[in-house]
């Protein structure tokens, strides 16, 4: 087959169930396609081990998978860019490094965004995601050693928690930096009652403060404004707020779900072009309540592979069959953590043994299929 009859795919972004798919073609490549994957960072992070990362249990190279190498190993091209704008029924996407790409098919991965909050200008503002600012926000302000800093965690869900604690961790002999989780509603409302007691226990432990149904109406450079007229001083302000759709959801016209995500059916695929997949935090199925979570872009994995493949030689897809019950894994700072399912809850230092093992081996997989175990 020649070079230019080669079907194109394109893949935009690097995230989870991308992931997967690179190391299924590391695995068998597939010459007989045209594939790329474009993401503005030639590698990604595991999120589950973030918090660990800011804790200081891990590295940040262990962490992260190296979307370069997995590409060379799946002979997929990486372009180091940002896809800028999708115009579908083109069949064409524009990138950040100013070139045009043509696609037959095209699959998104590209997670999602801090919901935002008003702010004041000069306001010191850092979401959870992109991880890399948080990172270097941390690092930075740690180098002035003997100033007092106030910082809160504004979100009530797992990466709230996760967050907070783990800087309390890290920053445990700084007694100077103080940290407190402000929530509209209560801490981990969607997880059982004994997780949220387990979390109020660590956060008395490691000295985090918490501010449960205090809603944040604006973010002033000293202060944030609560609801009730209420104010607390705060000098960073970590976003951990839920997900909103990244900006490029913006700039692509493919039918779109009521959260902005792009609507997907059950085999994954785009509800008006069919030739488009989505997956991960960028991508809703309005039938199915799946969370906005790593976990569920990892199942996805699998089926966008299967589906792309199947799609590309003209076969039936498969479809993904939501689990409601999976394990929720949440560190609790120091080497501890809360493990929940189907309604049970246990917490401690075994669960953080088990969330260990599982994310180690998970990372241990791609790693060995991009040569950088
Ligand atoms: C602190 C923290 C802890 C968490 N812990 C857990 C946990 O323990 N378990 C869990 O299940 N979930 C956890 N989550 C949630 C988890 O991070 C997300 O749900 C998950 O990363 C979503 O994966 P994804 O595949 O949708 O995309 P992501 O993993 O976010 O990857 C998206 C990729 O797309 C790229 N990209 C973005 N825009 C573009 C563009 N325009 N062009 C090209 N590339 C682009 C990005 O650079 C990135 O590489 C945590 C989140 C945080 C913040």
């Amino acid at each position: 087959m020649s070079e230019a009859s080669k079907k194109t795919l394109l893949l935009i972004g690097g995230g989870h169930a991308h992931v997967e798919l690179l190391r299924q073609l590391a695995i068998e490549p597939k010459p007989q396609y045209d594939i790329a994957l474009f993401d503005p960072s030639p590698s990604v992070w595991f999120s589950a081990m973030l918090p660990g990362v800011i804790a200081g249990h891990y590295e940040a190279s262990a962490a992260k998978i190296n979307l370069w190498a997995l590409c060379q190993r799946a002979r997929v091209r990486f372009i180091q860019a940002a896809v800028n704008e999708v115009i579908a029924d083109l069949q064409r996407v524009k990138v950040s490094n100013g070139e045009t790409h043509y696609f037959d098919y095209l699959s998104l991965d590209i997670g999602s965004v801090s919901r935002p909050i008003p702010s004041a200008p000069g306001a010191y503002i850092v979401p959870v995601k992109p991880i890399e600012p948080l990172l270097n926000a941390i690092t930075e302000r740690e180098a002035i050693r003997s100033s007092s800093l106030k910082v809160s965690v504004v979100g009530g869900g797992a990466s709230a928690v996760e967050v907070a604690l783990a800087l309390a961790a890290r920053w445990k002999d700084a007694p100077e930096k103080k940290i407190v989780l402000v929530t509209e509603g209560e801490l981990l409302s969607q997880f059982p009652s004994r997780a949220r007691a387990a979390a109020l226990t660590a956060c008395a432990r490691l000295g985090v403060g918490v501010q449960e149904h205090m809603g944040v109406e604006n973010i002033e450079p000293t202060r944030l404004r609560l609801s009730g007229g209420k104010q607390l001083e705060s000098q960073i302000t970590i976003l951990a707020t839920g997900s909103a759709p990244p900006e490029l959801l913006s700039r692509i016209n493919v039918q779109l779900a009521d959260d902005g995500c792009i609507s997907i059916n059950s085999g994954l695929q785009s509800r008006s072009h069919k030739n488009i997949f989505a997956a991960g935090d960028c991508a809703t199925n309005p039938k199915l309540n799946v969370p906005k979570s790593g976990v569920y872009a990892v199942r996805q994995g699998p089926i966008l592979a299967t589906n792309l493949m199947a799609m590309m030689r003209g076969k039936s897809l498969e479809s993904y069959e939501h689990d409601e019950r999976a394990l929720a894994l949440i560190s609790l700072g120091e080497k501890r953590a809360i493990g929940t399912r189907s309604g049970w809850c246990f917490s401690g230092s075994l669960m953080w043994k088990l969330k260990n093992r599982i994310d180690r081996k998970w990372m241990a997989d791609y790693a060995f299929v991009s040569g950088n175990d």
